[in-house]
């Protein structure tokens, strides 16, 4: 016999939405008053930190074991920042800046590492966490997986060139993301730099920086020139402090993989961040669906050190295999039971990739509201022309207006072919893509069809609320 999710929630005192989410992350599709097996439930349950203990083959009990961690253990931790914006606006130039503007790195001489993420010191002895893998489309397929590693977005915006495609997806993937966004106008130093156009184009975005009445930091920064780097350092603590960013340090790991590679000297070797608890020498973990022992770690200088704690980049060496960006990173208490997990995953991992998976359908959307999980309709809309892809916000989010129990979100919407960022922003939110008289790239199709995406094509905006409205009054049908 098995035990519903809405049980095992219940049981664990967890959210039904954030258990089913674990299980999609497992490759698992369940509704929440679906069940599933004793394996399933017993690894769910140490996902979620709860210890389980297995009565019989059928049967799963779950003890709450200082799952949480209690308040007073909790310690400020670095802010973790992943840079966005348009193609040539500076995020590069940006990240190598604020990079080489460390004094740590400065002082040590090491030679710094591309291991995926650095970590910079301020005077003030407060550091920050950037990823270095700028753009949205890495930021949103690790959300696709789970992860939510990053605290801030730098939004890079040329103060030259202002507000262009690529800005607009990116305040996308962040709003999407619940991420609050910090704006950095770049290229400050050129003679046609227009800061305040950059920040009046903003506001048609939503964006609205603090000197126009809003609460967004803003500042102005020349990645070549090296000015306003730590103006922008000081912008990323604040909105740091205003998160109130903590965790404790002081038990065994959880974290994420943000990079990783098959390295020919070392084997496996995955970049890590930590959210809680601190990594060591020596610790047994499971990385998505690979187990390992850390045999060494390395820090973004490419010294090795002999733990890591929460948001400071490593490198561990001492995987069997690579894992993917984006997967977690779990110490556990013995080798057995890293391998059962890594086995476990890898198995069903297996099973979700021939079964045809259902991630981000609107079938799947319909059973989950159904299930009174999602009051939520996500849509991504691209269309030919502004006017057409206006008419259609518009007219869907009047449709859902009406409604009283499904809210429409559109997690963006613009002009031009659909592309890999409107689909890895769809997958991650669960949402459907919405095509009007546009039809997606080669690439995004691609990756439509590897992730099971849901992809829509129109050409006749009436069939569109008709399809829109079908599917809200089936979610809005009594369920019998
Ligand atoms: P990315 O595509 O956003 O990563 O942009 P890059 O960092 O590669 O920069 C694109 C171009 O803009 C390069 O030629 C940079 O030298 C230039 N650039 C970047 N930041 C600045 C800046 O602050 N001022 C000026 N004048 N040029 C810049």
């Amino acid at each position: 016999e098995a035990i519903t999710v809405q049980e095992l929630a219940q049981r664990m005192a967890e959210r039904g939405s954030d258990v089913i989410k674990a299980l999609m992350r497992m490759g698992v599709m369940a509704t929440i008053t679906q069940s599933v097996d004793a394996d399933t439930a017993e690894l769910l349950v140490s996902e979620f930190g709860h210890r389980s203990r297995r009565v019989s083959e059928s049967d799963v009990l779950i003890g709450m074991t200082g799952e949480e961690d209690a308040a007073e253990t909790l310690v400020a931790r670095p802010p973790v920042v992943t840079v966005m914006g348009h193609v040539d606006h500076g995020k590069t130039s940006l990240l190598d800046a604020i990079r080489k503007a460390d004094v740590v790195s400065g002082e040590a001489g090491g030679i710094t590492q591309h291991i995926g993420a650095y970590q910079v010191q301020l005077g003030s002895g407060q550091k920050i966490t950037f990823i270095d893998t700028p753009g949205h489309a890495a930021f949103t397929e690790m959300r696709a997986r789970g992860a939510n590693v990053t605290d801030v977005v730098v939004l890079v915006v040329a103060a030259n060139d202002g507000v262009m495609p690529q800005t607009v997806e990116a305040i996308a993937h962040a709003k999407a993301a619940g991420v609050p966004i910090i704006v950095a106008i770049n290229k400050i130093d050129l003679p046609d730099a227009n800061p305040q156009r950059v920040k009046t184009e903003l506001l048609s975005h939503e964006l609205v920086v603090e000197d126009m009445g809003g609460d967004v930091l803003a500042v102005e920064v020349s990645a070549t020139k090296r000015t306003g780097l730590e103006k922008l350092e000081e912008a990323i603590l604040l909105q740091a402090e205003v998160l109130d960013l903590r965790s404790n340090p002081a038990r065994s790991a959880v974290g994420t993989v943000v990079e990783a590679k098959l390295d020919r000297g070392r084997g496996s070797v995955a970049t890590v961040l930590v959210e809680k608890g601190t990594l060591k020498v020596g610790d047994i973990f499971v990385a998505g669906a690979e187990w390992g022992r850390v045999r060494a770690l390395v820090n973004d200088r490419g010294q090795n050190v002999t733990e890591a704690g929460p948001a400071m980049p490593v490198e561990v060496v001492g995987l069997n295999g690579t894992p993917n960006a984006g997967d977690d990173l779990v110490v556990t208490e013995d080798e057995a039971r890293a391998r059962e997990i890594a086995e476990y995953r890898a198995r069903k991992k297996r099973e979700a990739s021939s079964a045809i998976a259902a991630r981000g359908s609107v079938e799947q959307m319909f059973s989950q509201i159904q299930a009174g999980e999602k009051k939520e309709m996500a849509v991504v809309i691209k269309g030919d022309v502004h006017g057409s892809v206006e008419a259609i916000t518009g007219a869907l989010t009047k449709l859902a207006a009406d409604s009283t129990e499904v809210a429409l979100r559109v997690l963006h919407s613009g002009v031009g072919a659909i592309n890999e960022s409107d689909v890895t922003l769809a997958r991650a939110s669960g949402g459907v893509l919405i095509g009007f008289n546009v039809r997606a790239n080669a690439q995004a199709r691609d990756l439509a069809k590897r992730d099971a995406v849901e992809i829509r094509y129109y050409s006749v905006i009436y069939d569109i609320i008709d399809d829109v409205r079908g599917v809200l009054s089936g979610l809005l049908a009594p369920q019998l």
